[in-house]
């Protein structure tokens, strides 16, 4: 018999599978707001004018070859990386308790962490058993990347479908009863896929709770400077953790989104350590799993990226870039908001449509039925996951007022 005969066929992928579909679909207004890339005013993908910069100066210099990076990354890239996250008067790195190693973009950052604590964490002072506390909903891709990694995701409440906002009390609440050191994956900016974050206040009150029972925070950044413009201000609930000085902490680190680098796989994880020693322990560890993983992490967009970073020019025109982003997906949160309340009264979820304004990042959660929304991908053509989160990057001045149209319709 055939070899592989006994291998059931797996599920296909939903948001690529929808991707697909948009792509066969022949229908002239057809809209994808499936994808969470960023898309500009037409509808295409967008090279960041710093990116473009970047890779013209890499491109005329002699000096770049193409042999191995080390097995923890280009290390220009992996301190200034830290330093855009932490920032640049981080204690936690001038103490040089930060281990930084460069990954294959956010999903391999959160690959390598869930490897490195299936190993490492004490899971004998945290309940005994190798579990993650993730939020519901959030990215598709987490329990896929814990399971395999051996750690049992669980669900904290986050979203309340009521307010279509934060459930601040079911969070806390379970944060309060989880086993003292237990590990709870946080999403430091633009929550995906709900684009709702707790303000500065629930952070604070938050961060407390880790603190008084020890829990360690798995934050995962994939989107800086996305939800606010700022790369600074996105970055708030990182350092107030990291200054908290006594919460066990790891990030994430992703420029998929804000560098428009998605196909290079350009990330880091940063292990923020108690001590010095620790980290040096913990860089070791690392690197022994990385070598026999993917021995080293690509070159050219660590390179594009940590001479945005490290020249005064690019960085003020990454700035500008991510700014731009960021901006233009705010604005069409207010576009469809207003052809929704002003244009059409349309009927909204918990009473009014202001959580497409409140909502933050690349995401929206409109809060629409699983019927409404098929009504949509049916009779609209406009594609988007069944929980009704579209991304707002695929929104522009040409398709924003047939959406609020076709949503207006749906929810009648
Ligand atoms: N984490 C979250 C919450 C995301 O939304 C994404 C991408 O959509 C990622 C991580 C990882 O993306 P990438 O591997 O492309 O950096």
């Amino acid at each position: 018999s055939a070899t592989w005969e006994s291998v059931p066929q797996a599920p296909p992928d939903v948001i690529f599978q929808l991707t697909a579909a948009y792509k066969a679909d022949k229908y002239e207004k057809k809209v994808n707001l499936g994808v969470g890339a960023y898309r500009d005013n037409d509808g295409k993908p967008w090279v960041l004018p710093s990116v473009k910069k970047a890779q013209a100066i890499l491109l005329n210099d002699d000096t770049v070859d193409h042999e191995y990076l080390s097995i923890t990354g280009l290390p220009e890239f992996v301190a200034s990386a830290a330093k855009l996250i932490l920032g640049k008067d981080s204690a936690a790195t001038s103490e040089g308790r930060v281990t930084s190693v460069q990954t294959i973009s956010g999903t391999g950052a959160n690959h390598l962490a869930a490897v490195f604590l299936a190993r490492f964490y004490d899971w004998s002072r945290a309940g005994g058993e190798k579990k993650i506390y993730i939020s519901n909903p959030t990215w598709a891709n987490h329990k896929a990347i814990f399971n395999a990694a051996g750690i049992e995701p669980v669900d904290y409440p986050y979203y309340d479908a009521k307010t279509v906002g934060l459930d601040f009390e079911g969070f806390t609440g379970a944060l309060k009863s989880a086993p003292n050191r237990s590990v709870f994956l946080l999403h430091a900016c633009a929550h995906n896929p709900t684009g709702v974050d707790p303000t500065k206040e629930q952070w604070g009150a938050i961060s407390d709770i880790f603190l008084a029972k020890g829990h360690m925070a798995f934050f995962d950044c994939a989107y800086q400077g996305f939800a606010s413009g700022s790369l600074d201000a996105d970055a708030f609930a990182v350092r107030h953790f990291v200054a908290q000085k006594n919460i066990p902490l790891l990030i994430c680190q992703s420029f998929a989104k804000n560098a428009g680098l998605y196909g290079e796989r350009v990330g880091a994880l940063h292990v923020v350590s108690a001590s010095k020693k620790q980290e040096a322990a913990v860089k070791s560890q690392l690197s022994v799993i990385q070598r026999a993983e993917i021995s080293n992490p690509p070159a050219f967009g660590a390179r594009v990226v940590s001479l945005i970073l490290n020249d005064n020019a690019l960085w003020e025109q990454w700035n500008k870039d991510v700014k731009f982003m960021a901006e233009r997906i705010i604005d069409m949160r207010k576009q469809l908001h207003s052809l929704l309340t002003e244009k059409h009264k349309t009927p909204a979820p918990g009473g009014n449509w202001d959580h497409i304004l409140k909502q933050i990042g690349m995401f929206s959660y409109l809060g629409l039925t699983p019927k409404q929304v098929k009504y949509i991908v049916d009779e609209g053509h406009i594609y988007m996951t069944g929980n009704s989160r579209i991304s707002m990057a695929g929104l522009n001045t040409h398709n924003v007022a047939y959406v609020a149209e076709v949503i207006d319709k749906a929810a009648r």
